[in-house]
């Protein structure tokens, strides 16, 4: 996808149909808080990035909600070199790529106050079940969403939303389809919706 389609203004849009559960807890969570920790700023920013977010729209986007509880030279302070950095403009110049699955899944998971992490893996099961439903889900759909999370199996979850939300992913039959990357359940979902 080429950098520059997607910009600020699409995201709150974007985020309602398009976004796997993770992203859309870090999104709303920025918009009533107006405010993430360093955690959640890097897996929503990546990804972000990966979406076709461009440098300049980034920072248009954190500036945008970050403003509404600091000033211009506090968020220049605080949060404009990460953003540069985490698109290689700083430090070591590394072009740093969106979290997977895997990675959001089994490394440093969420404290309280967090809101990164995988919510079929790190959200208690009332919880989950509320924010599955709260998709427009279906009872039954919901209750087969949480039996895949209860059995450890998050990314097979995660496709089973996407699949009642979207429809079929084209997995083979008998075959258990599994979401292994946010940016790949964005662009399956975008894919549908928009093209
Ligand atoms: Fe996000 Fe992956 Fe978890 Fe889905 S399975 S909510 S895309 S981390």
């Amino acid at each position: 996808k080429p950098v520059g389609e997607i910009t600020a203004d699409m995201i709150d849009m974007l985020s309602k149909k398009s976004f796997p559960l993770c992203m859309q807890q870090l999104h709303q969570a920025l918009k009533s808080n107006h405010h993430l920790r360093h955690g959640g700023r890097q897996q929503y920013g990546l990804f972000l990035k990966g979406i076709g977010l461009s440098l300049e729209e980034a920072m248009k986007f954190w500036r945008g909600e970050f403003m509404k509880i600091m000033d211009s030279d506090q968020f220049d302070k605080r949060h404009s070199y990460n953003i540069r950095h985490n698109y290689g403009k700083e430090g070591k110049k590394t072009d740093y790529t969106p979290y997977g699955c895997l990675k959001i899944i089994t490394t440093n998971a969420p404290a309280v106050g967090d809101f990164h992490g995988c919510p079929f893996k790190h959200s208690d099961a009332d919880l989950l079940r509320q924010k599955v439903a709260g998709l427009g889900i279906a009872r039954d759909g919901v209750d087969q969403v949480m039996q895949y999370a209860k059995g450890g199996h998050y990314q097979v979850a995660c496709a089973r939303v996407f699949e009642l939300l979207h429809g079929s992913l084209g997995g083979i039959e008998d075959m258990e389809v599994s979401i292994h990357h946010p940016n790949q359940y964005f662009e399956e979902s975008y894919k549908r919706l928009y093209k």
